[in-house]
This record gives structure tokens, sequence and C-alpha cells, in this order.
């Protein structure tokens, strides 16, 4: 097998992960062609996710049960982006920089059904679901050689969604990537030139104006950010900042269940079950407990493609305004 690499481009400084072993996972959209008049069903036989298919998985690291069955479940990844016995090394060739590093690649299922849509589940199902991050995101961050450690999930095809099985994945990392390290510093620059944080400024800055709002509660505010990359880009912020999200609590968990149900039910029901991804941004370990940084949600529906002007200007061009898309949204 080819081992994953690091490249790093020597004009703009990025930094590309080569994952051959990759190229062989199966995609289940390519399989269904009719997507469109094909009926999901309940249970797939080809699907490694579903109930009594767990032959088909390397392996079931844990699971929340109910009592015959589970709620969610943790696996490992078959096709990992990087592999976790992989030992640091890097190759400081000038014109062709290139690294070798560990990571890992875990898959939560948050639902027994297949055709479970995660807009209609549960608050209670969201709670497992959320307990679920904490409790693997508190595991993996401990862990020596992880530097960073992210949750996301790829809704429907154009999102990258390679199975229909409801799903999340937890990335280990054992390095710190470029763009969160960027992102962290700028944090620690505003809190140094204004002495308080950005995330907090920015949350009363949303409640005052009110315009980008959507939803809030007692522990959590869901808005359309000022400056959004795309079109109906959304936000969910904790009023309580704390830059490490394995320490949110658990009377925070049930209301960001409940705010996370109303937001994606909201985003199903006026863009009509748009593809999008969903990241959850925490610390990395040597800022986990810094005070200018907080953990968020943000939700990036993929409603057009990055052309010629976003690959040249490297900027993101949102046919969109946020205060209409937020007006949008709010209309019910
Ligand atoms: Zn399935």
């Amino acid at each position: 097998m080819v081992k994953p690499e690091l490249r790093q481009n020597k004009i703009t400084n990025n930094w590309t992960l080569y994952a051959p072993h990759r190229s062989t996972r199966p995609m289940d959209h390519k399989k269904k062609k009719n997507k469109q008049k094909y009926k999901l069903p309940k249970y797939e036989k080809e699907c490694p996710f579903c109930p009594g298919n767990e032959k088909m998985l390397p392996s079931v690291i844990s699971e929340i049960r109910n009592k015959n069955s589970w709620f969610t479940r943790i696996v490992s990844n078959k096709y990992p982006v990087l592999l976790p016995e992989e030992k640091q090394k890097k190759f400081n060739d000038v014109t062709f920089p290139c690294m070798l590093t560990s990571g890992n690649q875990e898959v939560i299922v948050e639902h027994p059904m297949h055709n479970k849509n995660i807009s209609s589940f549960s608050t209670c199902e969201f709670e497992n679901l959320l307990k679920t991050y904490r409790k693997r995101f508190d595991e993996l961050i401990r862990i020596k050689s992880n530097k960073f450690v992210f949750v996301f999930r790829n809704h429907g095809e154009g999102a990258g969604a390679s199975r229909i099985h409801p799903h999340s994945q937890i990335v280990s990392l054992g390095f710190v990537p470029a763009y969160i390290q960027y992102r962290e510093n700028n944090s620690k620059k505003f809190f140094h030139k204004h002495g308080r944080s950005i995330y907090k400024t920015l949350l009363e800055r949303e409640k005052k104006e009110k315009k980008r709002m959507l939803f809030e509660n007692d522990a959590f505010l869901a808005f359309v950010p000022y400056a959004a990359e795309v079109k109906c880009e959304l936000w969910i912020l904790p009023k309580k900042q704390r830059a490490n999200f394995g320490k949110i609590t658990n009377k925070e968990i049930i209301l960001l269940a409940k705010i996370l149900k109303k937001t994606l039910e909201r985003l199903h029901e006026k863009l009509k079950n748009p593809d999008y991804n969903l990241v959850l941004y925490s610390a990395s370990k040597h800022n986990i407990k810094a005070s200018y940084l907080c953990w968020h949600i943000q939700i990036r529906p993929k409603l057009s493609r990055p052309a010629g002007f976003e690959i040249v200007s490297g900027m993101n061009v949102n046919p969109s305004l946020p205060e209409i898309d937020a007006k949008f949204l709010r209309n019910h």
C-alpha cells in the first residue's frame, strides 16, 4: 500500500495531503443512478453501517446501547486519510518539502436506520450523537501523539458523502494544519489588541444587531455570520466561552441538541434537503485552555461550486447577502 504523505507547494506554502489508498473506496451514491426515483430502504444488505452487517466492518470501537440494539456506534474507517502508526518525519527539500505523520479517522454511525435523515432525528437522538462526539473527542485529544481533533459530517453526495447511512467522522492528527494555526493566531492577536475574545465579541454583536440571527436559547446562538463564505452558511456558537469541546456539560448538550435540531430541520425545509458540510471546530491541543478561543459548529450548504474566480483570487464569492439569507431562513 502506498503510504499517505503531505507535500508543500513552495509558492503558496499550502500543504496537500495525498491518500492514494482511498481511491478504491466504494461510493453508495454512484450505484444509485436513478436517485430521484429510488426510495431508500430501512436496511441495506451491502451497507457496513446497518445492524447485522458487522462482519463488513474493520472493528466496532464503542457504542451507546439501546436495549437490544444501539443508538450510536463508533467504528474504524476502512479507508482512513492517515494511518495511526506512522512516525512523524519531515523531509526539508527546498523545492519539494514532504512530511509523513500519524492520524486516524473513525466513523460515528448516527442511527441504526439506513434511511434516517438527520433532520428528522428526535432531540434525544441528537443528545446521544453529541454525547458520542464529546466522549470520543475527549479520549482522542488525550492521546499523546494527537495534536488536533475535529468532527465533521458530509451530508449528500455533493458534500463528499460516500455512504448514504447517516454518519459523522472524527479525525485525530499528529500535527496542527496550517489553516488551524492561522485561525488560532488571528484570534490570539485580536485578544491581545482588544483585550477580549473575538468569539465573545461576535456573539454580542450578532445578538445586538439581530438581523442575521436564526435561533437562540440559554446556552447557544444560531446565526448566519456577518462574513459568511457561502450562501446560507450557519454558525452555532456557545454563550459560555470554552476552547475545548470535550468540556461541554450535560446541560449544554441538551440545549445544543435542541438548537441543532431546529437549525437542521429549517435548513432541510427551506433548501429542500441540501448537500452540506457540518464541521465542529475545537482548539488544537497546544491551545486547549486558551481564553481567546471558543469551540463552535459551522454548517456550509453546497449550493454552488468554486470556479475560476475563486481559484485565482483565493476569495470566496457568495451570491447572497448574509442578512437576506437569515431573513429567508427565519421565514417559516
Ligand atoms: Zn446502512
